[in-house]
Parts: structure tokens; sequence; C-alpha cells
């Protein structure tokens, strides 16, 4: 029985756009819904209005850092709405090109589910595909804290009117210290509360401590070790030690987890796991062969990069000449944090489980600091395995991190050592030539 579409696409966002681009590009029949803006979370509620709000918060702690040099510039007052209607309109921009990429599908601007394992319900209309793609990314995990209708959460703040004075953050994760730092850079009261001793597990501990330690240093209040109990229809937040903190906003940012719920996954026999996540091969097809997810929903590397090569991969693969190979295994990520983090391949920790392994370690006041007096440190760390001296892990605390570590990822991924490190000439004045100027072991660990 011949099919609608070679290709059903479920989501618009980072994956499913580049799959359904790529293999239309192909010559496939192609169909994508998108039930909400297209470009998806990354574009409308994530990485760009994120980046935009940094960019925002970094401004007047840069005019209080020229004082230094020279300059008598006074920090003046942030208007939110302001930031708000322009991050909208660049917003808008982006829609509409992540819309014309869409030029040669067929598109459905509304929610798909499944019937049975070939047909797709949208708009009204049944249609049916060859092969179907789920690329429905992941939604905010709601807190289940008494009072938790009193809580916003990621999605919600980039249409927030106003920003209040006193911001409270319940989680440690990558969201909720980007916005911590977004928050105090553009001059609120913010309690960060996380239930571990530090923030961001599962992170290098080095730039866990070092970035703990910026907070404080920038005014952030930490409350590790905590949870929240309740949020009053007042705003106070009630820790699980009693502790209370009268606060203006609660921010939930207790991380994300796949948007499986009512998509017919039972209907196409399409198997689930952990949290909704929908468990893929290494080609991307659940255990329905002629179905496959993509990004989020898989719940693995939540990142844009990674659903975007996924989606690019799996259309190759369908459609053309064949899949183009990725490092999936050794991805760099980033935290726009204050100061952001760069960071790519093993952290001590997991380097030492596999063996002897040298840590190369520098903690430097930043040349910029030595005349703001802004008191803040970058932290830079190489990771070698003892045995073949290859450098396995890097990861950097400090202005510019994401930026250096893209570069150093390369190395990395090409099997750089440390010798190779070692006889790269550096770029002088910078901080990223501390990366090929770390002679001294700091310590072996493992
Ligand atoms: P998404 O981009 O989430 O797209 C899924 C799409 O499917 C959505 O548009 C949704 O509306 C649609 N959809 C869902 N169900 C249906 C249905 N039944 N029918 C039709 N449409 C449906 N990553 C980075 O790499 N760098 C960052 O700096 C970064 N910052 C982030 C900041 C925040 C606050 C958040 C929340 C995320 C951030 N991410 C970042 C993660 C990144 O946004 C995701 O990894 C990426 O968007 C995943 O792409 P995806 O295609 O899997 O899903």
């Amino acid at each position: 029985m011949p099919y609608d579409f070679d290709l059903f696409v479920i989501g618009g966002g980072s994956g499913g756009v580049r799959c359904a681009r790529m293999a239309a590009g192909h010559g496939a029949k192609v169909a994508v819904a998108e039930e909400g803006p297209w470009g998806g979370t990354c574009v409308n509620v994530g990485c760009v209005p994120k980046k935009l709000m940094v960019m925002a918060s970094e401004y007047g702690n840069a005019v209080a850092d020229s004082q230094g040099f020279g300059w008598n510039a006074q920090t003046g007052q942030h208007d939110w709405t302001t930031l708000i209607a322009n991050k909208d309109a660049e917003i808008s921009r982006l829609n509409g090109i992540y819309k014309r990429l869409m030029a040669n599908c067929t598109t459905f601007e509304a929610r798909a589910r499944f019937i049975d394992p070939h047909t797709i319900e949208v708009a009204g209309k049944r249609v049916t595909a060859a092969r179907i793609v789920i690329a429905v990314g992941g939604r905010p995990i709601d807190p289940d804290f008494t009072g938790a209708e009193h809580a916003i959460v990621s999605d919600d703040i980039f249409h927030m009117n106003a920003l209040p004075p006193r911001i409270t953050i319940f989680g440690g994760g990558f969201i909720g210290v980007e916005f911590a730092g977004i928050f105090a850079g553009l001059g609120r009261q913010v309690d960060l509360v996380y239930r571990a001793d530090l923030p961001l597990r599962g992170f290098d501990e080095d730039l866990r401590t070092g970035l703990a330690e910026a907070m404080a240093t920038q005014g952030i209040r930490l409350h590790p070790g905590r949870t929240i109990r309740t949020v009053s229809a007042a705003k106070q937040v009630t820790l699980d030690n009693g502790q209370t903190i009268e606060t203006d906003l609660v921010f939930s940012a207790l991380g994300r987890a796949p948007d499986t719920g009512d998509l017919g996954l039972d209907a196409a026999g399409v198997k689930t796991g952990a949290m909704g996540s929908i468990p893929v091969d290494e080609t991307s097809a659940t255990n329905q062969p002629h179905i496959y997810a993509i990004g989020d929903v898989t719940h693995r590397i939540n990142l844009t990069p990674v659903a975007i090569a996924e989606g690019h991969t799996l259309a190759d693969r369908l459609f053309g000449p064949g899949p183009r190979h990725w490092h999936l295994d050794v991805v760099a990520a980033a935290v726009f944090s204050s100061p952001p983090i760069g960071t790519v391949g093993l952290t001590e920790a997991e380097a030492a489980a596999n063996g002897p392994t040298d840590i190369y370690l520098e903690k430097f006041t930043p040349m910029r600091h030595t005349l703001s007096k802004r008191p803040r440190k970058t932290t830079m760390k190489l990771i070698v395995d003892q045995a073949t001296q290859k450098v396995v892990g890097a990861h950097m605390l400090g202005e510019d991190a994401p930026e250096i570590i893209q570069g150093i990822s390369i190395a990395i991924n090409a099997g750089a050592t440390k010798a190779d490190f070692d006889r790269t000439v550096g770029i002088h004045p910078t901080a990223a030539e501390e990366f090929v100027t770390m002679r001294t072991r700091a310590r072996v660990s493992g």
C-alpha cells in the first residue's frame, strides 16, 4: 500500500527540522508537524533567548569594570521590557528562517499523534508514512513542593512582563546556575537552593567548587544540600531545614523530561524507558524498525548540536549517500553561568576510575580583573591518561571558556597527547595560552 509520505517528522525543533530538511534535500517526500513556534526549545525557550539574556546581564559588570581602565561610566537602570521586546523580534526572525527551511516539506502547524504504526493524526487529518521520526524534545519537570502552583519554570521566564527584585531558584543544574547569573547580573537578589553539596552535578569537581565560589562572591545566596518544602501565596519559601526566604518569584529549574505523553506511542507499539524517554539503537531506530527517535526525547545528551547531528545522520542514512560520522562520544558543552564553563571529555573522577591520571590545574586572576579589581578567578584543567599521555578531558571556568573549549575539543577528538599540547605555541596575552603552557603536574589521580 503506498504511503502519503516517505517520512513524517513529529516536532519542528533542532533535530526535527534538520532531519526533515536533509531528507527532502535527498528527494524524499517529507511532512513535518510542529505544534508550537518553529525552531523548538533552542530557538524559542532555550539556548538562543537564554544567551541573549546572559549578554544583557554582562553589561552592568562591564560598566563597573571599565572604571579600573579610566572610564567614568556609571551603571544605569536595566529595562526588562526593552530586552524582552528586542528578544521577541529576534526570535520571530529566527522562526521565519526555520519555517523557510521547511519549504520543500509539507508542514502541519498542529499537534501530531500516532493512530497506528504508520498513521498519524494531525490537524484533523489522518496521514500515513513509510517512516516516522519522533523529535518531540522535552518539557520542564514540574516541582512537587507544596505551593508549586506559585512557581514558574524556564519556559515562563522568556515571556514575563517584569522581573521582580528578589528571586529564588530551585535546582543547581545548568539552567539554575545560568539564570542565577542572569538575574544577579541584572541586579536582582538571588537565592539558589539545590540538593547536592555543589551545583552542576556530573561536572568536574574543581569547576563546581570554582563556580560556587564565584556565585557567592557575586552575592548570590547559596543554599546547598537543601530542598524547598513549601511556597506560600505570598511567595515565602520554606526550606527543609525550616529556614524561610522572603522572595518575589520562585523559579523551578529541576531539569526536563521527554515530552512523550499523549503521543499515542502505545498505538504505534513504541516502547518507552526512564522518564518516558524513547530508547533507540545506534541508527536512532526504536523497537519499531521504521520509527526513529532523535534529540532530547531520547534523553541522552540533551544539547542542540547533538539533536542536529542525529537528525542529519538519520536523513543521510535513510535517503542519502550514507551517514556522516560525528564524534557523539566526546561532545563539548558549555554552561553560560557567570563566569561561563566550557568542558569536553572526562572529568577527573571519570578518568581516575579508568586508571592513573595526570592532572594539570591552573587557577588565576584573569588580566581584565587585575585592573577592574572584580574578585574573579579563572580555572583551567587538563586531564591526561598517564599510560597513553592522551588528553582525555579539558575543563575551564572563566571568561570565553565556551569559545576556547570548542577549539580544544577538536584536539581531543583527534586524540592529541599532552606532548602535542606542549609543542603548540600559545597566543599571547590570552587566557587560552594556559592550555599549552601547563607544564607542572598538580597531582596524580586514580
Ligand atoms: P526541541 O527543540 O525541544 O523540539 C521539539 C519540538 O517538538 C518542539 O518545538 C515542540 O513544540 C514539538 N512537539 C512536541 N510534541 C509535539 C507533537 N505531538 N506534535 C507536534 N509537535 C510537537 N542546548 C545547547 O546545546 N546549548 C544551550 O545553551 C542550551 N541552553 C538551553 C537552555 C534552556 C533554558 C533549555 C530549556 C534548553 C537548552 N538547551 C541548550 C537544550 C536544547 O534546547 C535542546 O537540547 C534542543 O532543543 C533539543 O532539540 P530537539 O529537536 O530534540 O527538541
